[in-house]
């Protein structure tokens, strides 16, 4: 799914690489955060020690990778990348936190959902870079403290709320990423078209992130399918923003750009829920996605463009999400 901002196979990872902006400078837009980010490596660098450990919460898509290999290179530091639901047991967490060099930096993915045993254990490694490893089972256990070499963590999560206090506690500094305004996604477009060697003009831009949902990643994505149809049906010259609306059409990306889910979503909720309150899970189910797909991915945009609204008792449409689908709203006559 073109607009979708996880699920990437190992050839997009490889043009993502590509694109990646490699240091702060080169970042666009979450101004306040490289502000943030900045001062701890310089910090850092000053004292020449380990940046303190850091997270950075948000929807996929926004630069939570990018900006983990940044932290990397601006200290120049090695980067060990893993995932919460590869460390499914303490034992692999001991085996990655044993095998760090002094300074390097670590990055866990999707760090809520690491098992809780190894949670426990990435506490004490993080405040005193030392972890306690249990030896034997029952009454003959006996735990041996390990010392470990001075590392940064960069936490990655799309769920800040899932994780336990004691863990978001112990993270220096936690950066929120937030949707990115048109003007920051042309940019990004500018940037990876040249990269691509698009070629395309300022209004094509606009069109092209003016339906990026808000999300870097999907604006390269929607970007490179415009460089497909422009080759195919152009002969490889400029885009044209005539190019730009018939390839998005073509991948079912609306003029606003929400994608199938969305629409799905706010579909069943107008439609079948009579725009709600309706729960989540209940949601999640009528339009056959996991809770936490919908609670993280789809809901947060939704919010943000205030197509939805979540209250006490649910989720509920909004006359905008009414207008959207071309429904009359209940309410119509008080509007
Ligand atoms: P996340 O880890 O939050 O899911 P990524 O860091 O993998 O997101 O970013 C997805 C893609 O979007 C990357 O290929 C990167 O090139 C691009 N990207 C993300 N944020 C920015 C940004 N601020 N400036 C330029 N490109 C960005």
């Amino acid at each position: 799914d073109v607009t979708s901002p996880d699920a990437l196979d190992d050839s997009e990872l490889a043009i993502e690489g590509a694109l990646r902006p490699g240091s702060l400078a080169e970042f666009v837009g979450q101004q306040k955060v490289r502000g943030q980010l900045q001062l701890l490596l310089d910090a850092a660098r000053i004292q020449q020690r380990p940046a303190d450990h850091i997270l950075l919460a948000g929807p996929p898509g926004l630069g939570k990778t990018t900006l983990a290999m940044i932290v990397a290179h601006e200290s120049e530091r090695p980067l060990r990348m893993s995932s919460g639901p590869a460390i499914q047991h303490a034992g692999d967490l001991a085996a990655l936190l044993s095998s760090l060099t002094p300074g390097e930096v670590l990055f866990i993915d999707e760090i809520h959902r690491m098992a809780r045993s190894a949670e426990e254990m990435l506490y004490l490694a993080m405040e005193d870079f030392r972890i306690d490893i249990m030896v034997g089972k029952g009454a003959g256990a006996t735990s041996i403290p390990l010392d470990l070499a001075p590392f940064t963590l960069v936490g990655a999560t799309t769920r800040s709320g899932l994780l336990p206090n004691p863990l978001r506690d112990r993270f220096g500094f936690t950066a929120h990423l937030e949707y990115y305004e048109p003007e920051e996604l042309e940019r990004v477009i500018a940037r990876s078209a040249d990269k691509l060697g698009v070629r395309l003009g300022e209004a094509q831009r606009a069109e092209i992130a003016r339906r990026s949902r808000g999300t870097p990643r999907i604006a390269n994505r929607l970007l490179r399918r415009v460089r497909d149809w422009a080759l195919v049906k152009s002969g490889g010259g400029e885009a044209a923003l005539a190019d730009v609306r018939a390839a998005l059409e073509l991948y079912d990306v609306d003029e606003i750009g929400l994608d199938r889910l969305d629409r799905a979503v706010l579909d069943a909720l107008v439609r079948r829920f009579r725009g709600g309150p309706v729960g989540l899970s209940t949601l999640a189910v009528a339009v056959g996605e996991e809770s936490d797909t919908v609670e993280s991915v789809v809901e947060p945009y939704l919010v943000r463009i205030g197509y939805m609204g979540r209250t006490p008792r649910g989720r509920v449409a909004t006359p905008e999400a009414y207008a959207h689908l071309g429904i009359a709203h209940p309410d119509g006559a008080l509007h």
